[in-house]
């Protein structure tokens, strides 16, 4: 069985967005790649496994005015883990919830910017992940024409589609409307392993030139398995969620880079600890929550990264 850890470099602006918040402070701007980047990279050095990043280009883009030079530091350290057998993927410039909804024109620019600022750091770039998990045609146009591999965005659970649903209409009766985008619903009916997808109907088999790698959902159920609710969840239903992980062929494990913060030590406020329970449960519990679910992970499942595994599923479908 193989598996393959992501993270998402999402900044705090995005879950003030989703929350309907506004603006965060701007001493936020860099904190996921600054702090809670460091301590991921040094858990998963700890368990001697290759991980794939998907990057916010904006955010490591020394062109953007103020604080140049902290946006290519933090580029630097991704550099180095790249260097060092990492995977670095796009996940568009500035991590347009509404991707999917912009102009083929708009597209192009978010998902080339993108690709153009990780370059500077390695040779070429395989994979991309839709911001929202929204993925569209269009989206893998652009994606065959820079040479992509794969695409990995497609996330089958209805269960996560149920929950950003209530979440959105809650805001909205609230007159805060948040700054999520449902997701095309007909992704829901997407095969939930790896496959081939058609370029007009990406949640479809085709015949693309790339392929597509779901985001883990159980068996049956379809429940997510990725790395916030893992956390969350109390021991027994992990362990029941990686024995159900271990019934399929590959278990894409995604996690996000705010799963690596900490409220007290980062400085991160109350109203965005009160709307994410995630964020109330203190690092070094984090910590080793994750150390164990990597633990379940390397002892039965060979880990690659997610460009690995393209290229292994490219050959057989
Ligand atoms: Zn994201």
């Amino acid at each position: 069985m193989r598996c393959a850890v992501s993270i998402d470099l999402d900044g705090i602006g995005c879950y003030y967005r989703i929350h309907g918040l506004g603006p965060p402070p701007a001493e936020l701007d860099h904190a996921i790649l600054e702090r809670a980047l460091p301590r991921a990279a040094a858990l998963f050095a700890r368990h001697g496994i290759h991980v794939t990043w998907f990057v916010v280009g904006r955010d490591i883009d020394k062109g953007v005015g103020g604080d140049g030079a902290r946006r290519s530091a933090n580029g630097a350290r991704l550099g180095a883990l790249a260097a060092a057998g990492d995977e670095l993927g796009n996940h568009s410039y500035s991590h347009p919830y509404e991707l999917a909804r912009l102009t083929p024109g708009e597209i192009d620019r978010e998902i080339a910017a993108c690709d153009r600022v990780l370059r500077g750091l390695v040779p070429a770039v395989r994979g991309f992940r839709a911001p929202g998990y929204d993925v569209s045609p269009v989206m893998l146009d652009v994606l065959a024409r820079l040479g992509y591999r794969y695409d990995s965005s497609v996330f089958p659970s209805p269960g996560y589609y149920a929950a950003k649903a209530a979440v959105m209409a809650m805001l909205a009766a609230l007159r805060k409307p948040s700054g999520a985008v449902m997701t095309n619903p007909r992704l829901l009916a997407a095969p939930a392993d790896p496959y081939r997808p058609s370029m007009t109907a990406p949640w479809k088999r085709g015949q693309a030139p790339l392929v597509e790698l779901p985001i883990a959902t159980t068996p049956w159920l379809r429940v997510h398995a990725i790395g916030t609710s893992l956390l969350i969840a109390p021991s027994w239903l992990r362990d029941r969620l990686v024995d159900a992980m271990a019934k399929r062929e590959f278990w894409n494990l995604e996690l996000h880079g705010i799963d690596f913060s900490d409220a007290a030590q980062d400085g991160i406020p109350g109203e965005l600890v009160d709307r994410q329970p995630d964020l109330r449960i203190p690092i070094d519990d984090k910590l080793e929550r994750m150390d164990q679910l990597l633990n379940q992970v390397t002892a039965r499942w060979e880990v690659q990264t997610l460009g690995e595994i393209a290229t292994a599923t490219q050959r057989d479908a």
